[in-house]
């Protein structure tokens, strides 16, 4: 095996903009194996809407491919000249060593000069498989598939197609507002922006020295796990930002407030603080990880007096999600384990035991009259604490 091809399902039908997204992939690819062999550097590059990597080193892992949003999917090939006779002597070569019975053939052609249309490929290199090798014919359920992709150089074999993640490139869909909590759900929810080409910045309140600093370093352990999944090349990192919350909950508790809506009151807050954040770092939305009716300030009409606070749009990936579903895929991009660290988590801080699932605007919004509420804002912007992962 001499390359690796590397296949994208929607970049390819992305019109104007397809370069864009082929160049953002090809950087990712090459941020993502650098890490590993510098020297590799001049091996990945765009061939007939597919990217190739030439393959120097032996010892080179290819299981970051799997992480790269954009790859729908991948394969350990063997390239020779694309003329038949080349195509047939490597085919046989590629299998000859190979214990099976049942074969079939399947071909694509992209260059479209070449002589032989992909069925007649198929006929042709499946007659010297049965022929040198005597073996069978079978296209409903071969034991192997001999892959071939003609392209206008060269052709290339291979047995085995990988699957990637899909989506769309690493940072290539403009930049959002993560809020990160440490619990399940928000590094999921990262999980599939990004999934779709976002680039998140991540915010995180804390309510230190209220609560311990185990929030804090779950956050920062979440965002290193999520890291996999942004290929960044050795200077860039990714910003997690820390906002102290302890002031704001201990003046919404002070101001005798009914107690049922503080959750609401924190929630308004919060998303007023990542908008102003979203402001500074030129981020078009914000992300959460919440999922209709999952908990109380997640009803639909919550959700509606939450968001009522601000203008940007919000993100929910998850909120047709079940909680088993949230724990199985996050289990799949190994958060799991370390979201359910136990700590004590900043909305549960002079939690009341009945919440309002129904906020009513009106009284909320009259609430929020009894405190200095932009000052509050600006206040824990001010001490906000940047850290770079
Ligand atoms: P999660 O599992 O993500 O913590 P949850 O089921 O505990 O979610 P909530 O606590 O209501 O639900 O939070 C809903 C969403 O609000 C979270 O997914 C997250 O996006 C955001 N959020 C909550 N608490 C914080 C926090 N301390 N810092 C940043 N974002 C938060
Ligand atoms: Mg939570």
């Amino acid at each position: 095996m001499n390359y690796i091809v590397c296949h994208y399902a929607e970049i390819g039908i992305k019109g104007k903009n397809r370069k864009f997204f082929e160049e953002k992939l090809i950087n990712n690819i090459k941020a993502a194996l650098n890490i590993q062999i510098p020297e590799n550097w001049e091996f990945v590059k765009r061939i007939s809407g597919r990217i190739l990597i030439k393959l120097t080193n032996k010892n080179q892992r290819f299981d970051v491919l799997k992480n790269i949003f954009g790859i729908a999917y991948f394969a350990f090939a063997v390239s020779t000249k694309n003329e038949i006779e080349k195509i047939q002597e490597t085919a046989l070569t590629l299998v000859k060593n190979k214990e099976f019975k049942t074969f079939r053939i399947s071909a694509k052609r992209s260059d479209k000069k070449f002589p032989l249309s992909s069925q007649e490929i198929n006929e042709k290199i499946g007659e010297s498989v049965v022929k040198n090798l005597k073996k069978k014919v079978n296209l409903k359920n071969p034991e192997i598939t001999i892959f071939i992709e003609v392209t206008e150089n060269n052709a290339f074999l291979y047995l085995e197609k990988i699957k990637g993640p899909g989506g769309l490139p690493a940072n290539s869909s403009g930049k959002g507002i993560l809020l990160l909590s440490g619990g399940i759900d928000s590094p999921v929810a990262a999980y599939f922006v990004k999934k779709r080409g976002v680039e998140t910045i991540y915010l995180h309140f804390h309510s230190y020295p209220f609560t311990s600093k185990n929030s804090i370093e779950k956050a920062k352990d979440l965002v290193k796990i999520l890291n996999k999944f942004s290929p960044m090349e050795k200077r860039q990192k990714s910003k997690l930002i820390l906002i102290p919350f302890a002031e704001i909950q201990k003046k919404i508790v002070s101001s005798k407030i009914d107690e049922r809506l503080r959750v609401v009151l924190y929630r308004r807050f919060m998303m007023r603080i990542a908008e102003k954040i979203a402001e500074t770092e030129k981020a078009s939305a914000l992300i959460t990880g919440e999922s209709i009716g999952q908990v109380a300030s997640q009803t639909l009409e919550n959700i509606k007096v939450i968001e009522e606070a601000i203008k940007i749009p919000v993100l929910r990936p998850l909120c047709g999600f079940d909680k088993e579903e949230i724990i199985a895929k996050a289990r799949e991009i190994d958060t799991f384990e370390t979201s359910i660290i136990p700590c004590d988590d900043t909305c549960s801080l002079f939690a009341p035991k009945n919440p309002k699932t129904k906020a009513n605007l009106k009284i909320v919004k009259s609430s929020e009259k009894k405190l200095n509420v932009k000052n509050l804002i600006a206040k824990a912007i001010i001490k906000s604490e940047i850290v770079l992962i």
